[in-house]
């Protein structure tokens, strides 16, 4: 450690409040108050020669921080303004600040200081600078008089510590010698101690040997943790045997306090338990942390939080229950079980829209109207209830109406109609999806006792849309099932009902929420399965699947416009005419609603943007090739130089580039482009024809949740012993239905002269094989009853079911055909398929005013009510029926 020259006569000085520099010792100040940052700035940091500065021990007064120490506007920067001083009381008077007196207890005793390191950083949110500041204490002086430049302040200085030559005399003298001896004796003996417990003080044994005993006297004194008065009398040691004697002193009282320390320790460490050191530990990181300046994440996080519970507009009772939360989640350690799900609690809390609406503006009911026939295409009668119930919304905002529900196959507009009531209202649209709820939870949340408990699907919406008056779409409300986990219906029930939601409970929540500003809106695919007191609560408005002309026009209207905006393409680029579209409807879509036409579409949009775009790097190309070459040309003719170039002539460049144009301008759909996008067509009118080769076969329409469909029956026997074999994924009452269809068949097989012979077992030495394809598709319910006994007369007669003909119907045990539901989906599946006659049970008639009559025009529909009329109608030419004699 090299020495500095000379102590100037004069020295910055930089208060050290409440502790004392000690010469030898090194510390680390953050400097941020102003008068301390320009201290450093002037005397150190823009300084080459790193100079010594005074550290002088400050008294804290109550007022005076270290930074408000001289009052702004007190002398200058050039001029030094005198403040009383003298070198022996230690006291000054800031007798310019004018409001407050401040009193400022100055030591009179100080210690010149050199930087060792210095690093300046500049706090974030103001842009104020600070510096960090490593010091190492050098020589002990007294202050003679202290002034104030600029900011901070100067001290004329004498020494105090003795200069080298001195110190040599000093150390002659016995008393000294003696002093010493004692001093490094106790030295050594703390050392040892400490030596037991960590493995670095090898260093300090060094520094025993190495370092002069009264500088080692500050050294130990400065790493002992002792009072400020102590220090300062550590300082005041100027004569060096007072410091030896009592740096001996503090060295001894050290030693004894870590002895007394350890045996404590020993004691207590035993009983320690593992949580309570873990609370220490926790205790000690804090502790570092704050050391640090980085432990104040989690309370800013929490003073965050609860600035945003003031802003969240909880009613009063919520608001208490949350304050209740947050001061439980205050007391808690982050790394505490329970911490994160209490914040997580309180953060929905605060998410939750209390009072967060979004504003209604008068509701214009034409403009309603014009919005909604501009998305949707005919679904008359469901637009006029749609502008009813927006009507009443209109002249009583405060009345819950009905909850409408959209009933019909996937695909046919029910979701968009929502969203269009969304829209017309101009409020927020949110999906609950309630398919597959089969937990009670899911609707009203888990306790929170549970482990990752979350609040229900309508909470998490709610907090998803944040506002307190959207239209929420139940989607899918009849997919809901009850199982052990409770019954999701009684708490929508709940949801669905004025007088209770005002209150709904959120088992999460715990606190009542108001559902009362919210909108409900469910869809279905069918009504059965949904509970009828559910039911009840809701008014339903059927969609049917579309026509293929409907479909058509939804396609023309609104499916490719649309697809094309959302593709970047526009209708001078790609066309799709009528006629491909008819194609893409008949044969690679069979289905109720226009999802998958509008899938296709999409499929045929994506495959002409690729193309649009490669071409219009091409055409890019073109247009630079010719803009290059013209300049080249120009700049040559120019310059008049006799170079040999390829002229490429203009006329034929711009055909190019025109013919490039042209056919990125528009592009066609023709049956190539169909068959190269979309695949082979997937369904064609001859299938039922093909299906219906072979005896045994009949055509059924059914009901499923996507709309009505064609099912196929196929029969067939073998050697056996009179069994019924059923495949193909049946429900119980299907299974019945075949067992009474066989049952019959075989009652009446002498009428239907099934054989030759009068008495005839249908079943002797057969089994009979009854299969309903598609088996992956899960089937039920009795309306296949006629269809299977026309597909065993077909087997046990041998003759073929007409292909242009399907049916559905319930048959019971004597052959009455009873009617089914599903009528209007059933014709128009048929109609799909290309079938031109349905037999349909006769008390079925009613049903008939609901299908579209340019969809009955084509068909011939046959109303039957007894199975033998079945029969009749199935077989070409009828079947050769015995009459029974009328008894
Ligand atoms: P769902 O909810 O009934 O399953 P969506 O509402 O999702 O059906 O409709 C599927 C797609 O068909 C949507 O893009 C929708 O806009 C369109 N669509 C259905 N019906 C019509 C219609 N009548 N007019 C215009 N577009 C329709």
């Amino acid at each position: 450690m090299a020495e500095p020259a000379e102590l100037p006569s004069r020295l910055a000085i930089l208060p050290f409040r409440n502790k004392v520099l000690l010469p030898g010792a090194i510390i680390r100040i953050r400097c941020t108050s102003p008068s301390s940052v320009k201290l450093v700035e002037q005397e150190l940091w823009q300084k080459e020669e790193k100079g010594l500065i005074g550290v002088l021990p400050v008294r804290d007064t109550e007022a005076a921080a270290v930074g408000s120490m001289i009052a702004p506007g007190m002398g200058n920067d050039s001029g030094e303004q005198s403040l009383k001083g003298t070198a022996d009381v230690g006291e000054f008077q800031n007798q310019d600040a004018k409001n407050q007196q401040e009193l400022m207890h100055w030591h009179h005793r100080g210690v010149a200081a050199r930087a060792l390191h210095l690093s300046r950083g500049v706090e974030k949110p103001s842009g104020r600078v600070t510096y960090i500041v490593v010091l190492e204490g050098w020589c002990r002086f007294s202050v003679q008089e202290l002034s104030a430049r600029g900011t901070y302040y100067v001290a004329r200085i004498s020494r105090l510590d003795l200069t080298k030559s001195e110190l040599e005399q000093a150390e002659q003298d016995p008393d000294l010698i003696l002093l010493s001896r004692q001093f490094k004796a106790t030295a050594m003996e703390l050392i040892a101690v400490l030596e037991q417990k960590q493995k670095t003080v090898g260093r300090t044994k060094v520094l025993l040997e190495t370092v002069p005993v009264h500088r080692l006297a500050d050294i130990f004194v400065a790493s002992f943790e002792i009072s400020f008065e102590e220090q300062l009398l550590m300082l005041d040691s100027v004569d060096l045997k007072v410091r030896l004697s009592k740096a001996t002193e503090l060295v001894e009282r050290h030693l004894q306090s870590i002895r007394v320390a350890e045996k404590i320790t020993q004691k207590v460490e035993g009983q320690l338990s593992k949580s309570q050191k873990e609370f220490l530990l926790r205790l000690q990181m804090r502790a570092i942390k704050e050391e640090l300046g980085d432990n104040d994440d989690d309370e800013d996080d929490l003073a965050a939080l609860e600035r945003r519970m003031q802003g969240a507009g909880m009613p009063p009772n919520i608001w208490k229950h949350a304050q209740r939360e947050l001061r439980r989640l205050k007391k808690m350690q982050p790394q505490q079980p329970g911490y994160g799900s209490s914040r997580g609690y309180l953060e929905i809390l605060v998410d939750l829209p209390w009072q967060k609406v979004s504003e209604e503006p008068e509701l214009d009911l034409k403009a309603a109207k014009e919005s909604l026939d501009r998305d949707h295409y005919g679904l008359v009668k469901v637009k006029q209830r749609i502008i009813e119930y927006l009507a009443v919304q209109k002249l009583k905002p405060d009345v819950q109406g009905p909850v409408l529900c959209f009933v019909g196959p996937p695909g046919v507009g029910k979701t968009s109609l929502a969203s269009s009531i969304a829209a017309a209202l101009n409020r927020k649209f949110v999906r609950i999806s309630l398919g597959g709820v089969k937990d009670e939870a899911d609707i009203r949340g888990h306790r929170m006792t549970y482990i990752g408990s979350m609040p229900g699907r309508l909470i998490d919406g709610l907090k998803r849309v944040a506002v307190s008056n959207p239209v929420m779409l139940l989607d899918e409300i009849d997919k809901t099932g009850s199982d052990v986990r409770g019954d999701p219906a009684s708490a929508l029930l709940e949801v669905l009902d004025p007088e209770q939601n005002k209150t709904f409970n959120d088992h999460y929540l715990n606190v009542p929420f108001d559902l009362s500003k919210v909108i409900f809106v469910a869809t279905a695919n069918r009504i059965e399965p949904i509970p009828p007191p559910l039911l009840d609560r809701m008014e339903v408005i059927e969609l049917p699947g579309y026509t293929p002309d409907e479909k058509l026009n939804i396609a023309m209207k609104h499916l490719i416009p649309r697809i094309l905006d959302q593709h970047g393409l526009s209708s001078e680029l790609l066309q799709i005419p009528e006629d491909m579209v008819k194609i893409i409807i008949q044969r690679y879509t069979r289905e109720a609603g226009v999802r998958n036409l509008e899938r296709n579409l999409a499929a045929l949009a994506r495959d002409a943007a690729v193309k649009v775009a490669e071409q219009d790097s091409t055409m890019q190309l073109s247009k630079d090739v010719q803009t290059m070459t013209t300049s080249v040309l120009d700049t040559r003719l120019a310059d008049g130089a006799d170079i040999e170039t390829e002229v490429i002539p203009i006329s034929i460049n711009r055909q190019r580039v025109s013919n490039s144009f042209t056919s990125a301008s528009v592009m066609l759909v023709d049956e190539a482009m169909l068959e190269k996008v979309l695949g082979p067509p997937r369904f064609d009118d001859s299938e039922t024809a093909e299906r219906v080769a072979t005896p045994g076969v009949s055509v059924g329409l059914v009901w499923t949740s996507f709309g009505g469909e064609v099912q196929f029956v196929e029969a067939t026997a073998m050697m056996g012993k009179g069994d019924l074999h059923l495949t193909g994924q049946l429900g119980d009452v299907i299974k019945e239905s075949a067992q009474i269809s066989l049952t019959w068949v075989r009652a009446r097989a002498a009428d239907l002269k099934l054989s030759a012979t009068g008495e005839i077992n249908l079943l002797k030495n057969q089994d009979i094989h009854i299969h309903f394809p598609a088996g992956a598709v899960p089937k039920d319910g009795p309306s296949a009853g006629v269809t299977i006994v026309t597909s065993l007369v077909s087997l046990f007669s041998q003759r073929k079911v007409r292909v242009d003909t399907a049916m559905t119907g319930e048959m019971t045990l004597r052959g009455l055909v009873l009617p089914v539901g599903g009528i209007k989906d059933k014709v128009l599946a048929a109609h799909r398929y290309g079938i031109k006659r349905v037999i349909l049970p006769e008390r079925n008639l009613k049903d008939l005013t609901e299908v579209p009559s340019a969809i009955l025009d084509g068909m011939e529909i046959l109303l039957v009510k007894h199975i033998e009329d079945v029969l009749e109608q199935a077989f070409e030419g009828g079947f050769p029926w015995k009459q029974h004699s009328k008894l």
